[in-house]
């Protein structure tokens, strides 16, 4: 599968996800409508489905004016068929969609909103709002329990997997993970390779789970140096997953 990254808005990236053997490609969260057709029309590719993470509207907005132009499938979790334009294929966890010859696999996984997905390519996942390099969503309408659970899921795919997420928030996730684990050497690796990019205005999308694993901060509530952190700024605190990664969550929020 060939994946095109296509600068949205401010901060956003869609996607179109080819497949290569017989032109057939998926559009991944339009937050606009034209710059995704001129990239389709670009790309000579054959644009036959829309596939949302969730129902904002920097990941929808594109969706009615694509379907005005060309007549596309477009899927989202079921309980969001209320929410999302134009949806035809309610999904839920472990659905399988097809995008000509390359099959998908869908993950429900809340927390940034009550109906989030991400979507499985082989190694590409597109997972919207929920993970982000360096970082995660905020908690709009899910609880921390939820979004533990969702992010324990993509946790646990392959380390090779490309994680494809829905903004470039890298730099920032990074400064933010490093007044937490200035000790992690990884860490301050990946904030020089990050900074570097950004300075030549490249992206910084996608990284591997591997790097994620070692260095996101909402993949992390195991590690010693966060927690030590979070004792000594809230002695009183218990340091469980749910707890360490609800409070980290709530540092970022006012970060
Ligand atoms: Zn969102």
């Amino acid at each position: 599968m060939r994946i095109v990254q296509i600068p949205l808005l401010r901060d956003n990236y869609g996607y179109l996800a080819v497949c290569e053997e017989t032109g057939a490609a998926a559009v991944v969260d339009p937050s606009e409508t034209d710059p995704v057709l001129e990239r389709i029309d670009q790309e000579k590719i054959d644009a036959k489905a829309i596939l949302n993470t969730h129902h904002h509207r920097d990941h929808t907005g594109g969706n009615a004016g694509i379907l005005e132009r060309r007549k596309l499938d477009v899927y989202g979790h079921k309980s969001d068929a209320q929410r999302i334009p134009g949806i035809t294929r309610p999904v839920d966890e472990g659905d399988e969609i097809t995008v000509g010859k390359e099959r998908g696999r869908v993950f429900f996984i809340p927390g940034h909103t009550t109906g989030h997905v991400a979507y499985l390519f082989g190694k590409n996942l597109f997972c919207g709002d929920t993970l982000f390099t360096a970082g995660c969503g905020r908690l709009f309408e899910g609880t921390a329990e939820q979004m533990l659970d969702s992010l324990k899921k993509l946790k646990a795919l392959p380390a090779d997997t490309l994680v494809y997420c829905g903004h470039e928030y890298t730099e920032n996730n990074l400064k933010f993970a490093l007044t937490l684990e200035p000790g992690n050497r990884k860490l301050a690796q990946r904030m020089e390779r990050v900074r570097a990019a950004r300075e030549a205005g490249r992206s910084t999308v996608p990284a591997t789970m591997a790097e994620e694993i070692e260095t996101n901060p909402f993949l992390r509530w195991d590690s010693a140096e966060i927690k030590d952190n979070l004792r000594k700024r809230f002695p009183d605190l218990s340091l469980n997953p749910v707890s360490v990664f609800a409070t980290v969550r709530q540092l970022k929020d006012q970060f």
